[in-house]
Parts: C-alpha cells; sequence; structure tokens
C-alpha cells in the first residue's frame, strides 16, 4: 500500500505565512551564514583576552556599538567598547566581559574607565558568525512538515517562500440507504451520516484536500454514478459497503469501475472488511461503515498512504510503550486497535485503559480515546498488567 502510495507528485511555492503544515517538496538550503557576522551574546565590553594577564583589568572606554550599528573604531591594548547584545564585535577584541563582571550600573561606568572583574577566555561570549547555519548547508531536509521553527529558520535565512508538495485530492464517498444529512431529522430506519463529515475532517488533517463528502444509494446506478467521478481523485475513500451483506456493492462497483484490489479483509478489530485496491494512480480504500472502523482504518492505513503522497519522511506514527490498567477483552487471531485513555502513573509508566466497551459502532469509544492500544494477534487474555505498544491520536 505505501509502495503504491509513493509517486512523484507536483509541488508549488508558497509564502511562509502559508507553510505550516504543508509538507517540504524541496530542501531548504542556506544561501548564507547565520549568524552573518561575530557577535556578542551579552551586554558588555569588547575585550582583547591578552589584556587580562593578572586576571582582572581596567580598560579605557573608547565608544560602544549596538545591535544594528557597526563599530567606529577597533579595539586596541587598554582599550574596550561597550556592546550590546547581537553587536557586531569590533575589530581587535577576541572575546566580550557581561557587565555583570564591572562595578558598573548597566555598561555605562563612571568616566571612561572600567573595572572588569574576570578573565574572558578567547571566543567567551561571542557568537561566531556560521555557528547557526553555514553556506550551502542543508537545513531542512525534503519531506519535512512545516512547523513554526522551519518558518522562523527559512525567515532568518532570507528564503520568503518554499515548495511544498500539492495536497492530495481526496474523494469521501458514504454509501448506505439509511444515511441522511447532519442537519436532517433521520426518518424510520435511517441515521445521519457521521462518517463523511469525520472523514473530511481526517484528510484536512492529514494534509489531504477533500472532495466531497459525497453519498452514494446502495444500489448499482447511483454507486456507480457517485463512484467514477470519485475515481477521479489522487484518493478515493468509500465507507460502508465493503461488507458481506446484500448490498454490499461497493468492490463489485469499483472493480467494473476499472479498479484492481489488492487486498480485502485484514485480520483485525475494529475494520476486518477493509478493502484496498487501484486504479493507475489513484489510491482505493473500501472503509467498512461502521463509524469506529471508518475512522481507525483512517488512522491506520489512509494517514500513513497520504503522508507517504506527499513525500513525508516520516509516515507512520511512533508506538510507545505503556502498560494496560486493566483487563482487556481479546479475541484470539485478530490484531485488536482499542480506543484507550492515557496516564502517567507515579512509577513512570504510561498506563492505558479501553474508554469503555468496544463495539465498532460506539462513536463514543473513539471520541473519548487518547490514542489506540495495540493488542497484537497472538496475544491472548491480556491481563492489567501487560506491556502494550500505544500511539497518540491526533487531537
Ligand atoms: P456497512 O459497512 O455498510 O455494512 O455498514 C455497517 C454499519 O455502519 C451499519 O450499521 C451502517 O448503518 C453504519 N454506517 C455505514 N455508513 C455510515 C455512515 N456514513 N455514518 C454512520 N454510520 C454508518
Ligand atoms: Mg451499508
Amino acid at each position: 500500500m505505501l509502495a503504491a502510495a509513493r509517486q512523484t507528485r507536483p509541488a508549488e511555492r508558497v509564502p511562509l505565512a502559508e507553510a505550516l503544515g504543508r509538507t517540504l517538496a524541496e530542501a531548504v538550503v542556506s544561501r548564507d551564514a547565520l549568524p552573518p557576522f561575530d557577535n556578542s551574546s551579552v551586554d558588555g565590553f569588547a575585550v582583547r583576552t591578552a589584556d587580562f594577564a593578572g586576571g582582572t583589568a581596567t580598560l579605557e572606554v573608547t565608544g560602544e556599538v549596538a545591535a544594528g550599528g557597526v563599530p567606529a573604531e577597533a579595539v586596541r591594548p587598554g582599550t574596550c567598547l561597550r556592546i550590546m547584545t547581537g553587536a557586531p564585535l569590533p575589530d581587535g577584541a577576541d572575546a566580550v566581559a557581561p557587565v555583570e563582571w564591572t562595578e558598573a550600573e548597566g555598561t555605562r561606568p563612571e568616566g571612561n574607565r572600567v573595572r572588569i572583574g574576570g578573565a574572558p577566555t578567547p571566543g567567551q561570549h561571542v557568537r561566531r558568525a556560521g555557528e547557526d547555519a553555514r553556506p550551502g548547508e542543508e537545513m531542512v531536509a525534503a519531506g519535512t512538515v512545516v512547523g513554526p521553527p522551519v518558518i522562523g529558520m527559512a525567515a532568518a535565512l532570507g528564503v520568503p517562500s518554499l515548495a511544498v508538495c500539492v495536497p492530495p485530492r481526496v474523494a469521501v464517498v458514504a454509501t448506505g440507504d439509511e444515511l441522511v444529512d447532519a442537519g436532517a431529522t433521520p426518518g424510520p430506519g435511517r441515521i445521519r451520516d457521521s462518517n463523511g463529515p469525520a472523514l473530511a475532517a481526517q484528510v484536512l488533517s492529514a494534509g489531504g484536500t477533500v472532495l466531497g463528502p459525497w453519498r452514494a444509494r446502495d444500489e448499482e446506478r447511483d454507486a456507480r454514478a457517485a463512484l467514477e467521478k470519485a475515481l477521479e481523485a489522487d484518493v478515493l475513500l468509500v465507507s460502508g459497503g465493503v461488507s458481506v451483506g446484500d448490498y454490499d456493492l461497493v468492490k463489485g462497483v469499483l472493480g467494473g469501475l476499472g479498479v484492481a484490489w489488492q487486498f480485502w479483509k485484514v485480520r483485525q478489530r475494529p475494520g476486518k472488511p477493509l478493502a484496498f485496491g487501484r486504479r493507475g494512480n489513484t489510491l482505493v480504500f473500501g472503509l467498512p461503515g461502521n463509524p469506529v472502523s471508518s475512522a481507525v482504518c483512517f488512522e491506520q492505513y489512509v494517514r500513513p498512504a497520504l503522508a507517504a503522497l506527499l513525500g513525508r519522511r516520516a509516515v507512520l506514527r511512533p508506538r510507545r510503550p505503556a502498560v494496560l490498567a486493566e483487563a482487556v477483552p481479546k479475541a484470539a487471531g485478530l490484531h485488536h486497535f482499542v480506543r484507550g485513555r492515557f496516564e502517567y502513573g507515579g512509577d513512570g509508566r504510561l498506563h492505558v485503559r479501553p474508554t469503555g466497551p468496544q463495539g465498532s459502532g460506539l462513536y463514543s469509544s473513539m471520541l473519548r480515546a487518547d490514542g489506540l492500544i495495540h493488542l497484537p494477534e497472538g496475544m491472548e487474555h491480556p491481563e492489567a498488567g501487560t506491556p502494550v505498544e500505544v500511539e497518540w491520536l491526533p487531537a
């Protein structure tokens, strides 16, 4: 599935103010040195360490340099310059003595002499040109998700826009004759469609753009019309209709539209009927209709696929060690994704417990979850204290 998702995708340039959360299509390479010049990291006096043979020195203050200024003169033997944080280091100086090492109030001593009570070592309190970024250095790799520090670094480097991956277009189609809109009052036997809106939100949070969400009836012609249009997307998410019921016609209809199914059914709970296929470069996910199954399958399969499509370096969420706080019912031979609440215990370990009954129709079990507890296929009768792996769900 991930191999199918590793495609070369188009890139676009966006200004820094619009780059948050996007995925870098190209590395950010520093053209300049950062900082661009040697400068002081403290408020104090730019000095020559050779003047401190006795451990202290009394020096003549010949001028000052503030942030944004340039030194008017060099530091000579027996002299120093007042210097402020961020100001360029004057010629001749090889260190800065902080103002705290003098008896002066601030950097303005009485008269034009200052007694410095300690000896700076060469380079002390000096920020060297290029120590943060060297010219030509790759600062951020392609495939990185742009966070605030990437934006800050790009600005510092004079890179006003970033090349980012064009988000994959993800079509969402919820199937089911029972479904009505969130704003409607369901008639007898009907329910409101929750998977459409929830999947659309998951797609957005994963960096995709949403087409739809649309709905299709459990009827071949209607389903074919809706799915044919949706197949023009980069990714198609179909909810419902992939199980073994008489009206589960999604696999057949999509097969007729040229989708080659790669797998159907996974030894997992929830989400066993999951189907995955492709038509050309379009990835197709048949997600089980039960709301928890749909949400969990998105997190486990679709989110990593979208990350791979975006060219992200990290596509899988990290799993963390934890310990079960209570016994959990478990079917043998199935990998369980238990919706859990996580809490650090006094022992420093992460203690996790189910959010309550775990039926795949109980959306509240997802709503209240901090994350997913993995109970692998081979695990039987997990008791309180059993070590497990967990992953946090995004907010
Ligand atoms: P299905 O996978 O189509 O057999 O549906 C399984 C269960 O999920 C049934 O109880 C459906 O009513 C329910 N379901 C299917 N699609 C949705 C949806 N979009 N929103 C809420 N519940 C759904
Ligand atoms: Mg259905």
